[in-house]
């Protein structure tokens, strides 16, 4: 299930090369109604067209939906990112999840691949690899390619996995009802171990950490998790959203949340 304000080749090829049967995988995509959502529809049909014609798309299913709640009009990573637009934009996202989910999930379904759109680059066997830990919730660890003095190095993109801390709760019992915690900001410390800075490049790619929050860009959920009421929630849940708020639902319901600090996947660099 991917939500895609932007249509990325290097995703589509990714997804392309995932070598679980494509015949037991059925995609799933939810596009704003907005510039971005019509330039990215149109994309993803000739990508979808292309593959087509090469008789070389054999996943079982195809839904596309578009939102028909809100979203933001398109922005740079750096207005995305800052800090007064995160409950707004966060809830956009979530009520997005939910219909994307809440449409295509089938009773068929074992589990819900969660995979951003700029995701580029991610191990071929990501659904087996996560798939094998056998937890409720997964999730990969995102980082980014990027060059330094033409010298390609990576560095951790999201920062949404997460262990809880005694700063983030103290910080999230002073909040008034109707605000939230967002990870990643100076304006908010919450001292949470970050799955992000975890990884370790000798490290086993198999271990686990238990985690309280967790990111959209690569998680596998059971499918049980969701028909059982686990959903992004749109609205301050314990002052989390979306995917955090995800996280705190699925183990409020009795599910455990893990991560995978040594398995990378790695996001598109605006
Ligand atoms: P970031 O990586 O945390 O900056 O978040 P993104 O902006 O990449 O958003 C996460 C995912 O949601 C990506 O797959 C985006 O393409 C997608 N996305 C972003 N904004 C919207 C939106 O308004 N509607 C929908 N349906 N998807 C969106
Ligand atoms: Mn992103």
């Amino acid at each position: 299930m991917t939500p895609m304000s932007k249509f990325l080749p290097e995703y589509w090829k990714n997804i392309n090369q995932l070598t679980y049967d494509h015949n037991l995988i059925s995609l799933g995509f939810i596009l704003p109604r907005n510039a971005d959502g019509d330039a990215a529809l149109k994309q993803l049909e000739a990508a979808i067209k292309a593959s087509q014609a090469k008789n070389t798309l054999n996943f079982k299913k195809i839904t596309i939906l578009r939102q028909d709640s809100n979203s933001l009009p398109s922005q740079a990573e750096q207005e995305r990112h800052a800090f007064k637009v995160q409950k707004e934009r966060r809830s956009m996202m979530a009520l997005a999840r939910n219909s994307l989910v809440f449409t295509a999930l089938s009773p068929a379904h074992s589990w819900v691949l969660w995979l951003d759109a700029d995701i580029v680059e991610s191990p071929n066997t990501l659904i087996q690899d996560l798939a094998s830990h056998n937890k409720p919730v997964v999730s990969a660890n995102v980082y980014q390619r990027y060059k330094e003095n033409g010298e390609d190095k990576i560095r951790p993109y999201d920062f949404n996995n997460w262990v809880e801390s005694d700063d983030g709760l103290k910080i999230a019992n002073s909040l008034a009802e109707d605000e939230i915690v967002v990870e990643g900001y100076a304006e908010m410390a919450t001292y949470r171990p970050l799955m992000a800075h975890y990884y370790d490049s000798k490290g086993n790619a198999n271990t686990e950490m238990p985690l309280d929050g967790v990111g959209g860009g690569s998680v596998l959920v059971k499918a049980d998790v969701h028909r059982d009421g686990a959903m992004f929630p749109s609205f301050p849940f314990y002052h989390l959203i979306e995917t955090e708020g995800f996280a705190k639902m699925a183990k409020r319901l009795g599910y455990s949340v893990f991560g995978l600090p040594n398995y990378l996947v790695y996001h598109y660099n605006e």
